[in-house]
């Protein structure tokens, strides 16, 4: 198969432009697309066969659910059961980064939740994206873009590296403003659990509930052998080829001075060792495979670059990758998240 890339003219309106893959998408086949979040993978939700396809071409677990695209928050009527939760995430945060777990109606395949009776929402903020769903006139389930385990895809080009001749259609719409995949929570007991950290972060939906809890897997390795609450948070993810390894945040006042210290010895005794760090560090720390990702206090940067930064080491001769991680507060939350799937758990505290 022929994969076409269709790329926007943003001087022009979407939807003229994405008809095409809207038809594609009715007719059954796979579109890569841009959402605010990452890249996604885009088939008919109510279309079992259209679902096994996207399982196919990313190597994608069948247990891993994916998550359903709708134009408008009140779509979701259709297709799953709402409460008040919903709406007032919906009122709050809609269209955005945020997906919210409720339990199916009939019309959506078992094919698509991965067997369970619960569906995943999300009404996307990008414009391609909502074009792209109004004109299918069906909901688009959409996983990332990305071949199973690797990183998720934030630019067209990512999505071509994995992707190319596996699906129908990709449309570049540029980089992706957040770069970090939504925000999942589920609701319950007049509050919301937090299952994945995203870009709507656990401040601001505390704005909204006074009880907001935090899903165990998040920051710990589960260890549990019962179900995760959010089944595909349990696979390693993000990883580059070689291994990685996260230095966690000491808080301490010298903690950058030993960083660096810790990170010029490493560099010292093997010139080709990955680094992930703060801009901060440039002057000190140099290397053929070190990658700066923003300043340390600019989570947002971190969340754009992390998974381009991630997908590059590939091409390095790097045996081991060191990566730095900011505070937990905010978006850091959900990069200090997609960091210790990257490392497998694999944290150094210095
Ligand atoms: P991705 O689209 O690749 O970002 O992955 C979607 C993720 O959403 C899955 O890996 C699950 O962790 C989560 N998810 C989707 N549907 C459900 C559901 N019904 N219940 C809990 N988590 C879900
Ligand atoms: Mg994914």
């Amino acid at each position: 198969m022929i994969t076409k890339i269709i790329k926007m003219d943003f001087s022009r309106p979407p939807e003229e432009q994405v008809r095409d893959c809207a038809d594609i998408i009715k007719r059954g086949g796979l579109v890569a697309f841009p959402t605010e979040t990452v890249y996604g993978l885009g088939g008919n939700a109510l279309d079992s066969e259209a679902a096994k396809k996207i399982y196919a071409a990313k190597g994608r677990p069948s247990d891993n659910p994916l998550i359903i695209h709708i134009a408008a928050p009140e779509d979701a009527e259709a297709y799953c059961k709402t409460n008040e939760a919903y709406y007032k995430i919906a009122k709050a945060f809609m269209p955005g980064p945020i997906t919210v777990i409720l339990p199916k109606k009939d019309i959506v395949p078992f094919s698509v939740t991965g067997g369970l009776d619960t569906v995943a929402v999300r009404c996307p903020k990008n414009p391609v994206a909502r074009a792209l769903i109004s004109e299918a006139g069906v909901p688009i389930a959409a996983p990332s873009a990305n071949t199973s385990g690797r990183p998720s895809p934030t630019s067209a080009r990512h999505v071509i590296e994995d992707l190319n001749s596996k699906i129908d259609a990709v449309i570049d719409g540029g980089d992706s403003e957040i770069g970090l995949e939504s925000t999942i929570v589920l609701p319950g007991n007049g509050g919301v659990k937090v299952l994945r950290p995203g870009g709507i972060t656990v401040e601001m939906l505390r704005e909204v509930f006074e009880d907001v809890s935090l899903d165990g897997g998040i920051t710990e390795k589960n260890e549990s052998t019962t179900a995760p609450l959010a089944p595909g948070m349990k696979y390693r993810h993000y990883a580059p080829s070689a291994t990685v390894f996260l230095i966690k945040d000491s808080g301490r006042a010298d903690f950058d001075e030993r960083v660096k210290k810790f990170l010029s010895g490493k560099l010292d005794r093997e010139p080709r060792t990955g680094i992930i760090c703060f801009d901060e560090y440039k002057k000190d720390i140099i290397g053929k495979n070190v990658f700066y990702f923003g300043k340390k206090a600019d989570d947002e940067e971190h969340a754009k670059r992390l998974f381009d930064i991630l997908r590059r080491f590939d091409d390095t001769d790097a045996p081991e990758i060191y990566a730095t991680a900011s505070d937990l507060k905010g978006v850091g939350l959900a990069i200090y998240n997609r960091m210790l799937k990257a490392s497998g758990f694999n944290i150094i505290e210095i």
